[in-house]
């Protein structure tokens, strides 16, 4: 057979293939996912609108991995924003994972650190990476994108103050809620959707940061009985909770909390039997 008969037989199949899966990946940058990644018992969150990506949490191990790569264009390396909601393994670990893989353009933090071996490796890791630094303050808003916006509305600039003067004990209270919002309306009849991030954060904390519906609440504290109340319910009017929850030996989610979202009719989505739980556009 001729050379280049040969090599156009080598070649169309390849060129086709490539085609198909950057006609493929086209149609997913073109839209905006929150994805709850399946990380075990943690919490780890990738945000992406277009071709920009936010992650909030890493939960323990590495996992958080396998969910960036088979959610992200394969040659996309680049993470426009990593949060950590507070530095606890189950939220912190697979970040230096994410670390060592990515670069990272901004990265926010509480504040807050502590004397574990764990730690140290993360500062070690972000001093490595050329990101960025912020600690997050209730009132910033992070913009991944023109239709894609995540409000920190906690911790508040007095609690980041008194915090570098004395850690609380409880490291959950640190964690940074958020609430993002996507799909802005053409009108200004309709609203955006939202979803309230709350990382561990204890209800008491919660509940008088919650100012209006959103149709998903991640679900505080893997849902432990402390971090969600009939208070946070009736506030947010979740149409979805989400629990990030694996194999664990706490009773997470307790069943207090699994009755109560029964009770008011809310979809619960959980980690451990659903899997990774993606909500579109
Ligand atoms: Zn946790």
């Amino acid at each position: 057979m001729d050379l280049k008969v040969q090599v156009l037989l080598f070649i169309t199949p390849l060129l086709v293939g490539l085609g198909i899966i950057l006609t493929f990946q086209s149609i997913n940058l073109s839209k905006s996912n929150l994805i709850f990644c399946d990380v075990g018992q943690g919490d780890g969150i990738l945000i992406t609108s277009g071709s920009k990506q936010a992650v909030v949490d890493g939960g323990p191990g590495e996992k958080i991995l396998e969910c960036l790569s088979s959610n992200m264009p394969f040659w996309d390396r680049d993470l426009e924003l990593v949060i950590m909601t507070h530095p606890q393994r189950d939220h912190m670990e697979g970040l230096l994972a994410v670390l060592e893989r990515y670069r990272v353009k901004t990265i926010v933090v509480t504040g807050v650190g502590n004397n574990t071996g764990l730690y140290k490796a993360w500062e070690e890791a972000v001093g490595k990476e050329k990101a960025q630094m912020h600690i997050a303050q209730a009132g910033e808003r992070f913009a991944i994108s023109r239709g894609l916006s995540l409000d920190v509305l906690w911790p508040s600039f007095a609690k980041v103050t008194q915090w570098q003067a004395e850690p609380p004990s409880d490291l959950n209270e640190t964690s940074i809620v958020m609430r993002l919002e996507w799909g802005r309306p053409s009108t200004s009849s309709g609203s955006a959707r939202c979803a309230y991030l709350t990382g561990d954060l204890p209800k008491e904390h919660l509940e008088p940061l919650i100012d209006r519906s959103c149709e998903i609440l991640k679900v505080s504290h893997h849902g432990s009985k402390t971090g969600t109340s009939k208070a946070v319910l009736d506030l947010a009017q979740p149409k979805a909770a989400i629990i990030q929850v694996g194999k664990n030996s706490f009773g997470h989610p307790h069943k207090e909390v699994v009755d109560l979202l029964i009770s008011k009719g809310i979809k619960i989505l959980r980690n451990d039997t659903d899997g990774t739980i993606r909500i579109g556009k």
